[in-house]
């Protein structure tokens, strides 16, 4: 049996892991969910970088990765790039499509967590959605800012911060709420792509508020890449399909 190594974190990863009969593996960095209804093995940790995820293929003879990790975890994308090409394993990529601005959106580029700071400066109300990077940063927060940040975990905020521990899907309403309770007046977001955490972004539209959008990492090159977990399934089914004959 040819194996499968998907890795995850994301809804994508988690949609093609549940598309993956038994025998196949999808593995995780450890930060959110496990989930525990999937017919493949689930493994949970870092594999050792480079070296320990070149190993990890060889042992468990994987012959194909598909790496469906966030847009943002560009570590990890790079290790299973290095790591496949040592170990002559084929890599896919699940690549969700930037967002892109509409009429009406002001959006501000950032490249970096100091870029970042320099362009909310004039703001009092920041909304991070970042995950958990504004953390490292809350003795920094002026005195003229409250920070809502809102991450996966729940975390102590302090007197300048609110800490918003929510896992998305999030809706148009859910998100209008929180920018009423929050007295949100910018939107700080990295550009995830995909429907899940985009109703932010339309809900600064109508308000007409700023969002400073931290640049996406360069991500290396796969040998097939999909837009969405549903091509990748697809893709994956066929090679599985005919690999196996
Ligand atoms: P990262 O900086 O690229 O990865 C850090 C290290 O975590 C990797 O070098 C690897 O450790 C381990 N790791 C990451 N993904 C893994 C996986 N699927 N299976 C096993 N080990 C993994 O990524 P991150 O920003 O820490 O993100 C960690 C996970 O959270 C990813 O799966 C990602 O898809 C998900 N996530 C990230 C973001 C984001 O914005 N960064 C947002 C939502 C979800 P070793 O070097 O020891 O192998």
């Amino acid at each position: 049996m040819k194996r499968v190594l998907v890795l995850g974190g994301t809804g994508d990863g988690l949609a093609i892991a549940r598309g993956l009969p038994a025998g196949h593996v999808y593995s995780l960095a450890g930060l959110g969910r496990v989930p525990a209804d999937l017919a493949c093995s689930v493994r949970v940790g870092g594999f050792g970088g480079i070296d320990g995820l070149v190993r990890y293929l060889r042992d468990e003879r994987i012959a194909l990765v598909v790496d469906a990790t966030h847009p943002y975890a560009a570590q990890m994308s790079r290790h299973a790039h290095a790591a496949c090409a040592s170990a002559h394993v084929p890599l896919w990529a699940v690549r969700r499509p930037a967002w892109q601005p509409q009429a009406g959106d002001d959006w501000r580029d950032a490249p970096d967590w100091r870029g970042i700071v320099e362009r909310i400066g004039s703001y009092r109300r920041p909304l991070f959605t970042l995950g958990r990077e504004p953390l490292a940063h809350l003795d920094e927060i002026p005195a003229s800012q409250h920070w809502t940040i809102r991450c996966l975990d729940a975390h102590p905020g302090n007197a300048r911060a609110t800490i918003v521990d929510a896992r998305g899907p999030f809706d148009l309403d859910g998100e209008r709420a929180l920018f009423d309770a929050a007295g949100v007046d910018v939107v700080i977001s990295k550009n995830s792509g995909g429907r899940a955490t985009e109703a932010k972004l339309a809900v600064a539209r109508e308000r007409g508020l700023a969002v400073v959008m931290l640049a996406r990492p360069v991500l290396p090159d796969a040998h097939r890449t999909f837009d969405d977990a549903a091509s990748a399934l697809d893709a994956l089914t066929h090679w599985l399909h005919t690999s196996e004959q």
